[in-house]
């Protein structure tokens, strides 16, 4: 056993390790892995590439761009990423809570049928089993049904109706300290979710601003629950401190004599001050971009090179299309309610949710424009230049007030629209041709579409309705490239390194004591927002980690069997 190195601080007497977990990431997959494992009497570290956020230091709008955009090398050192590739813009968070500081907290549990595709299928009774880890899932987010309908909601409500889908609307399930109907606003309560254990919060005051990181305490992000407790009960969290290798130690390929994890510090310019922990076993909770980085980064560097072929495979987003409507000089203010309030079914496989930023975020104005249909490629963009042009010659007064960017929070309805359709593409680390000196992520396979013809008729419906104009993402019709807030896949659950990455108990194939929890093991889409499903696989995995004192010492390993992985 190797001796400890640096970052010893928690280092028992005559502990050979810095720690039994380091947990790689701090969002769904990684608060609530250092939370159960802290449980089970495991010293954890998280390591979390992003900063800590309070309501004191969040930004007002999404215009200070410092604090909300993520791209340290540029000195933005914010919670909110958007990484582009040649098939998906890819949003996502960063941040000691991960997504949750920036997701719009709706947790929706999926249909059934989800645990019948994908290479998961059959590898466990997961409709048996799934239900129990969503409830608690459930209880530990704070999930109720959303009791604030903001005038966004309502206008989505009218526009099913006039579709003929009246019946679909349905208010979403958010993880938010609300007050009953009817009670006031804004009130601070000792924690009322654990016992007493927990931060005080304080219910909804229904600004929209779920998306800017609630400066009011009322959203249930990982930093109030999971990873609060986790904390408190003794796990140790590394803010911007970013994971660059894992390797086994002692020349042991399969890491059965533990990981030694290196780091450095994410935020820092020139001194980047690299460290090194060691560990009995590793938690990869990246996220599925994240993650899936990370490995083919370890992969191809021979630190990590046993991981399966089938990295970066079934990437998927949700077959997501962001829409929406602005209402020049709308008499009512938009943007209140939670920042996902409802949704509708349109059609069997598309669902349709009412988003919202907060008054004065209006940056994600710069990303659209007027929605214009038809096929992708140059007939779509030649179209949507005629519109454009249409529009500014018969109303230049309405185009301007269209384009402007200040305002368009309060005046703009965004419609996320996601379809249940099985589509993917790869992730592979290859050297794009446009910069060969390194390797990077770039995505390849089959378009995800997005253009989806029957979202763009019910956003023109709802624009009609609330007598404004239809807009899509610039990308979208530029490029024929897709948004999404729901990368899922990579590293999937799946019967063999042949399929996958991990087995279904989250157990990376070809290694001992390294697991896989966050998004990057989903090997279905879901058709609804993940991050509820992420938790609830993640307690899954968890349940089957035996107890610290039964684990350390004993030959089969923290899994509780033998490990079949190595
Ligand atoms: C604007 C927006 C709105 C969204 N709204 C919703 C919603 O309403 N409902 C929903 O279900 N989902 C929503 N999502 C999606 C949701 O945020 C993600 O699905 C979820 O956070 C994924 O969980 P995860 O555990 O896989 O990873 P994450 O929560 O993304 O956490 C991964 C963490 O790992 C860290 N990390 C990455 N690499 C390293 C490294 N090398 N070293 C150290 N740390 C690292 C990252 O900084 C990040 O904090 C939204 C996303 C966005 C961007």
């Amino acid at each position: 056993m190797t001796p400890t190195t640096q970052g010893s601080a928690v280092l028992r007497q005559g502990e050979p390790y810095d720690f039994d977990f380091i947990v790689i990431g701090s969002g769904f997959g990684g608060s609530v892995s250092a939370l159960r494992l802290v449980d089970k009497g495991y010293r954890v570290a998280v390591m979390e590439m992003g900063r800590r956020w309070t309501p004191d230091n969040l930004p007002r709008t999404s215009w200070s761009i410092h604090r909300w955009f993520w791209r340290p090398g540029l000195a933005l050192r914010g919670f909110f990423n958007m990484r582009f590739f040649r098939h998906v813009t890819i949003l996502h968070g960063c941040a000691v809570g991960g997504g949750s500081i920036t997701y719009a907290c709706t947790l929706l549990r999926p249909p059934d049928k989800v645990w019948d595709n994908g290479y998961w299928a059959g590898l466990a009774d997961w409709k048996a089993e799934m239900p129990q880890h969503y409830d608690t899932a459930s209880r530990m987010l704070g999930v109720t049904e959303n009791n604030i309908l903001g005038p966004a909601d309502l206008l989505l409500s009218r526009a099913a109706q006039e579709s003929g889908v009246g019946d679909t609307f349905y208010r979403t399930h958010v993880s938010i300290f609300q007050s009953p109907e009817g009670e006031p606003r804004g009130q601070t309560f000792p924690d009322p979710y654990f016992g007493g254990e927990g931060p005080e919060r304080t219910t909804c005051n229904a600004c929209g601003g779920c998306m800017m990181g609630c400066r009011h305490g009322a959203k249930n992000t990982l930093d109030q629950n999971y990873l609060y407790l986790a904390e408190k009960r003794g796990a140790t969290v590394y803010p911007e401190t970013k994971v660059v290798d894992v390797r086994p130690l002692n020349g042991q390929p399969d890491g059965s004599d533990g990981y030694a994890v290196s780091t450095v510090k994410s935020t820092a310019m020139l001194n980047r001050r690299p460290r090194r922990f060691t560990c009995r076993a590793v938690v990869f909770s990246a996220s599925s971009l994240g993650t899936t980085e990370l490995l083919f980064r370890l992969k191809t560097k021979g630190s990590l090179p046993r991981i399966s072929d089938r990295l970066g495979k079934h990437i998927r987003t949700n077959s997501e299309s962001l829409i929406g409507v602005r209402v020049p000089g709308c008499a009512q203010d938009l943007s209140k309610g939670v920042a996902i309030g409802s949704g509708v079914y349109i059609d069997e496989h598309t669902h349709i949710e009412a988003v919202r930023y907060p008054a004065g975020s209006d940056t994600m104005s710069l990303w659209t424009t007027i929605l214009t249909g038809g096929r992708p490629g140059p007939g779509r963009i030649a179209l949507w230049l005629k519109n454009l042009w249409s529009s500014a010659v018969r109303h230049p007064v309405k185009t301007f007030r269209l384009f402007q960017p200040f305002g368009w929070a309060r005046e703009t309805i965004i419609l996320l629209c996601m379809q249940a359709l099985d589509a993917h593409i790869d992730m592979c680390w290859e050297r794009p041709w446009f910069w060969p000196f390194r390797k990077f992520l770039v995505s390849r396979g089959d378009k995800v579409p997005t253009y989806i013809p029957q979202a763009n008729e019910f956003a023109q419906k709802l624009a009609r309705l609330a007598g404004g104009t239809a807009m899509s993402m610039l990308p979208e019709i530029l490029f024929n490239i897709p948004g999404t807030a729901h990368c899922l896949g990579g590293c999937v659950i799946a019967d063999s390194p042949d399929n996958g990455i991990v087995d279904f108990r989250h157990r990376v194939f070809g290694y001992k004591n390294m697991y896989i929890c966050d998004g990057s093991v989903v090997a279905a889409n879901l058709g609804v927002n993940p991050s509820l499903t992420i938790t609830a696989l993640t307690e899954r995995a968890m349940s089957f980690i035996s107890p610290a004192a039964e684990a350390i010492n004993n030959p089969t390993g923290l899994s509780g069997s033998a490990c079949i992985t190595g």
